[in-house]
């Protein structure tokens, strides 16, 4: 039975047979109409080249060029160039990259040397921001102009109807509403440090198991819904 894999190859196949066919074309070293025509074709083949390599696990073993730089035996895909386009499936799940963690001990002179991933996507409606660094020194949030050592962390944001949420590694940052410019910033506290009178404001339900753990935490959207917002 034929794979998939068995599928692409094949098609990969008849893609470098018509590359190598419209590039080394009679046409192309004339003037005229014909040879236009078969460099548009030549450009075209090249983008579904591009689309079809992103299906392509690159499984099969690289194989070395002249240059010596490294290419799929299958698809022809350099190894560890920059890759600009994703072929997502219309229906079904999509997954794009892998999970990654801040990998390395060392504190970076800054950060762009130690980023490791900083990537976004509005997905139907959703804002989704990954940013995976290791440690670094920063002079920004620093009010004396010594360098601060900003923790390795992996950071991932999501914003839904104007409410953010912000996973870190050592807590869960969720934001209801934006903080305006020339307001008094936010007060923080325990809830066992609040009195009750700020307490029964609050639209928290919290969710504990036998072991008194917190297990859940419900924030119903006041003002929401019944006034049309
Ligand atoms: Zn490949």
């Amino acid at each position: 039975m034929k794979t998939k894999q068995d599928n692409l190859k094949s098609q990969f196949k008849q893609l470098f047979r018509s590359m190598d066919f419209a590039s080394t074309h009679p046409s192309l070293d004339k003037d005229g109409t014909e040879g236009k025509r078969m460099g548009e074709i030549y450009q075209q083949l090249g983008e579904l080249w591009e689309f079809l390599a992103l299906q392509c696990p690159h499984h099969e073993g690289w194989r070395k060029t002249r240059e010596g730089r490294k290419v799929c035996k299958v698809c022809g895909t350099v190894r560890n160039a920059e890759e600009y386009w994703l072929l997502l499936p219309r229906k079904g799940r999509k997954s794009i990259g892998r999970r990654v963690t801040p990998n390395s001990t060392e504190t970076f002179p800054n950060k762009k040397q130690a980023s490791i991933l900083e990537d976004s996507i509005r997905f139907h409606g959703v804002k989704v921001k990954v940013d995976v660094h290791n440690a670094y020194r920063s002079k920004l949030f620093s009010k004396d102009d010594h360098d601060i050592a900003i923790a390795a962390e992996r950071l991932v944001d999501v914003e839904e109807s104007g409410v953010e949420c912000s996973f870190g590694d050592p807590q869960i940052h969720l934001k209801l509403k934006k903080h305006k410019p020339g307001e008094r910033p936010p007060s923080a506290a325990f809830v066992f440090e609040l009195p009750k009178a700020i307490l029964k404001k609050l639209p928290l339900l919290v969710e504990f198991n036998e072991s008194d753990e917190m297990v859940g935490l419900e924030v119903f959207r006041c003002g929401r819904g019944g006034k049309g917002e």
